[in-house]
């Protein structure tokens, strides 16, 4: 938003250079087919106005004027134009400025910038290909050094590039600097349609026809002399929080001394503040308090970008400080400290999602780590996991509860969906603004990029990295906050949540409704999610701590067996397995809910997989492979999400929430016998469709109980309460709730069930409805509001009708998205569940959506 930005410096009586704004409008009215007739009558008479402030001409036949042309959007985003610098600059104006500026260098270098800035934008042109015109024209010309020192060389060096334009791009540089302005301002507005802009929008959640701004303003000779240059002004030292001038200020900028290779000065503000004000060709005193007043307007710290140009400064632009999240919390904090900022004010300053930064965890290095290859850090936190080489690689090992790393070449939109399921993601190409590092940013996942050092091989089988083979499986690790490629698997150490995180979290606690509970099964996840702030367990998916070894062998057995008799031969051994497990869940929550869901495996996620699952399998069971072929056939589903799974699975074999329910309730006894306190475990029922459906299985659920008290000769209290994830769940909420003590809303299935996509299968196709605008967002991340979400006001309506004090919470994905969070404090639910380390963006997102 530089246009509005601009705006905001000048209503706040500040210098700023004069211009106008290409709105959002027109880049709207432009589309894809280029700057329509009003749009470019709209620019022209914009610069006959800028004509008249300067005093200076396009085209002019003395003073030239030259103008900046910047691109600005709401959200910031990677893949947008770059600034394009001296537009109006030709074989004509060149001289005209030289001639004004008595500094022929210095107008040929900009002369020489535009051109190649222009063809980068406009055509796509890499300027290093200029490079071999420059030495063809040294060779010919004589001249040493980067650049040519007399009139002549300069047009000449000027002649060659403008022949290799026409060579290289099939037309020629416009000489005419309205039609230059022109190409620019298109070109520009076509760079909201660039790759990785599009992937960032995606996975952000920015609307694809949220557009940009183009800002135009003139020229400020802040690259000439001692008297110029540019700069970035903070309005706090952003380490500590305190309040006082920083930031950087680079002298002349391009002047000879980088064309000789001399690199400018750069200087420390806060350095110059001290006793360096001399050395500062503008007034310092005047910028520190310009940024203290854009401070105050904002309410949080300040940076400024400003150019100084003959000792005079303009302000460019302003935004809150860019700043790591660490010192965003810190600022946050120590504003509400200084009184400035109420807490709730605070609270609103920080982004919930950039949260995640703080929470991965890095490597513990011994000497045994082995450095493989070192990329770009493009996004944090360390990961470590099985090789695979596709997303659907990664997504068959997510299936087995496998973790994994996603090495590819580069990634592309259909790579999505495997990005979500792998630990981290590493590529071979690509810097810090590619399509895999703005996507794995944007879901929190670990990622190095640039790993130019390695190859993957032709046939897409094996890694090559030092020499060393890797190849499908074998464990990789990565440090997405160094761009290190490690060999094997690495000892993580978890982030420290202390000082001003803990103070922010607490001060989130404060202002917050909603509760929020983890969805998590195993220890190491309970654990984490405790040290997150969880509040309870909101979702066990029993199932999945079946994936593991030897494990998911009894659980196959289980579901192949051909009747009651095998099954509960499977079942007796999978009783103590369950036992312990639920135990260590209660001692880790003593004193939180725990709510355990009943097995809702959709049965092709636990089938055996190709010949030697199937001979594993036969030998298990005591069968033939024949037979166990046989078996598979008949458990083949068409369209298992939608099939033999959740509590259809209770009602035809009672036997499996016989099981279930006794380790269940031992364990809750053992537990709270440990511990002292009793424990009141939630039992949670999936894929309820009928009353009658949950009746009948909390019937059987009642019945252990009542045999487990019998047995133990002790008393038990426990909830039992339903998934909400069907449609017909939702209609008939107010009887469902009539037999259930709570309802947690599953938006997975539900947004499954209530659009008619296959959660599985969405990713082929929702990446082409967000490309063409279609869909702004994926659903599966972040809740449709209008149309899942209204389901959902509709479903706690009705329950609420039947029962006013169910307890209502929701464990799907969503559960742990700022947007989607918003929408569940509107509704009124109870809590929000969702994975260990979107526990703490959870709380802050259910503060900020009930202040
Ligand atoms: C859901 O459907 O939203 C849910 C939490 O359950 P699962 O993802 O295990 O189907
Ligand atoms: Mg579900």
């Amino acid at each position: 938003m530089k246009g509005s930005n601009l705006a905001v410096l000048a209503a706040l009586d500040l210098p700023v250079p004069p211009g106008f704004t290409i709105s959002t409008s027109a880049w709207r009215e432009a589309g894809t087919a280029g700057l329509p007739p009003a749009v470019r009558n709209e620019i022209l008479s914009s610069v006959e106005w800028l004509e008249g402030v300067t005093g200076r001409m396009f085209d002019g036949a003395d003073r030239p004027l030259l103008l900046a042309v910047r691109t600005g959007a709401r959200h910031a985003m990677p893949g947008l134009a770059d600034t394009v610098l001296d537009v109006g600059l030709n074989s004509r104006t060149v001289e005209r400025l030289a001639r004004e500026l008595g500094d022929l260098g210095f107008a040929f270098r900009s002369y020489r910038r535009f051109i190649e800035s222009y063809c980068a934008l406009v055509h796509g042109l890499d300027p290093g290909e200029f490079d071999d015109v420059t030495d063809r024209e040294r060779d010919r010309a004589g001249w040493v050094g980067s650049e040519p020192h007399s009139i002549v060389d300069w047009r000449a060096l000027v002649v060659a590039y403008l022949e290799f334009v026409e060579n290289e791009c099939g037309a020629s540089l416009p000489q005419t600097p309205l039609q230059q302005l022109y190409d620019v301002v298109e070109a520009a507005f076509a760079s909201w349609r660039n790759p990785v802009a599009r992937a960032f929008r995606m996975v952000h959640g920015i609307a694809e026809n949220a557009g940009l701004a183009v800002t135009v303003h003139a020229m400020i000779f802040n690259e000439r002399g001692e008297k110029s240059g540019t700069g970035r002004a903070v309005s706090r030292d952003l380490k500590s929080g305190e309040p006082r001038l920083t930031g950087e200020f680079t002298l002349g900028g391009r002047g000879i001394g980088e064309a000789i290779g001399i690199f400018p000065d750069t200087l420390n503000l806060a350095e110059l503040a001290g006793d360096g004000r001399e050395r500062f060709p503008g007034d310092l005193a005047a910028l520190s308090d310009y940024v203290r007043r854009v401070e105050q307007h904002l309410g949080d710290a300040a940076e400024i970008d400003f150019m100084v140009g003959d000792g005079e400064l303009f302000l460019l632009q302003s935004r809150p400080a860019k700043r790591a999240v660490g010192e965003a919390v810190r600022i946050a904090v120590e504003m509400t400290r200084e009184n400035v900022l109420t807490e709730e004010e605070a609270l609103l300053r920080i982004d919930p999602a950039s949260l995640d930064e703080l929470l991965h965890p890095t490597i513990e290095r011994s000497e045994e780590t082995h450095v493989l290859a070192r990329g770009m850090p493009a996004s944090p936190g360390a990961a470590t996991g099985a090789i695979v080489f596709t997303a659907e690689q990664a997504i068959a090992l997510a299936a087995e509860g496998r973790r994994s790393i996603l090495v590819r070449n580069e990634t592309i939109p259909e790579d999505v969906h495997g990005m979500h399921v792998t630990e981290g993601v590493l590529t071979i190409r690509g810097g810090t603004t590619s399509h895999a590092a703005v996507v794995a940013r944007g879901i929190g996942k670990p990622c190095v990029t640039g790993a130019g050092s390695l190859r993957i091989t032709q046939d897409g089988k094996a890694l090559i990295a030092a020499g060393r083979t890797f190849e499908f499986g074998d464990a990789l690790t990565i440090d997405g906050t160094t761009g290190d490629v490690i060999a094997g698997t690495a000892r993580l150490r978890r982030p420290t949540l202390t000082g001003d995180f803990a103070t922010l979290m607490s001060m989130a606690d404060r202002a917050r409704r909603m509760r929020v509970r983890t969805n998590a099964e195993t220890p190491a996840e309970a654990r984490a999610a405790r040290a997150f702030g969880a509040e309870g367990i909101g979702l066990c998916r029993t199932e999945h701590m079946f994936f593991e070894g030897e494990r998911i062998r009894v659980m196959r057995e289980m579901i192949m067996a051909s009747d009651e008799e095998g099954r509960r031969s499977a079942l007796d051994r999978l009783l103590p397995i369950q036992r312990s497990d639920f135990i260590e869940l209660f001692e880790i929550m003593a004193g939180l809910p725990v709510m355990i869901r009943l097995l809702d495996p959709p049965l092709h996620e636990f089938l055996p997989k190709g010949e030697q699952e199937i001979a594993d399998t036969a030998q298990t069971l005591g069968i033939t492979e024949a037979v166990v072929a046989e078996r598979l056939q008949s458990l083949q589903e068409f369209n298992p999400m939608l099939g033999h799974r959740g509590c259809r699975l209770a009602v035809s074999h009672p036997e499996i929430v016989e099981m279930q329910a006794r380790a269940i309730f031992e364990a809750a006894l053992e537990a709270g016998q440990r511990k002292g306190k009793a424990v009141v475990p939630e039992i949670m029922v999936p894929l309820v469709g009928l009353r009658k459906e949950l009746d009948f299985v909390k019937a059987r659920v009642d019945e252990i109980a009542e045999l487990v008290m019998a047995e133990q000769g002790r008393s038990l209290t426990y909830l039992v309460g339903t998934m909400i994830e069907l449609p017909r769940a939702i209609v008939r909420a107010d009887s469902i709730a009539e037999a259930a003590d709570f309802f947690s809303f599953g938006t997975n299935d539900l947004t499954q069930t209530v659009y008619g996509i296959s959660r599985d299968d969405a990713a082929n196709f929702l990446s082409t409805y967000q490309r063409l605008g279609i869909m702004d967002r994926d659903p599966f991340q972040s809740l449709d509001v209008e149309g899942v979400g209204q389901l959902i006001a509709l479903g706690v309506e009705r329950a609420r009708r039947t029962k006013p004090d169910i307890s209502l919470g929701v464990c799907g994905e969503q559960g742990g998205d700022p947007t989607s969070i918003a929408f569940f404090e509107e509704t009124g639910l109870d809590y929000v569940s969702c994975s260990p380390y979107r526990v703490p963006i959870a709380r802050l997102a259910a503060a900020q959506a009930a202040i």
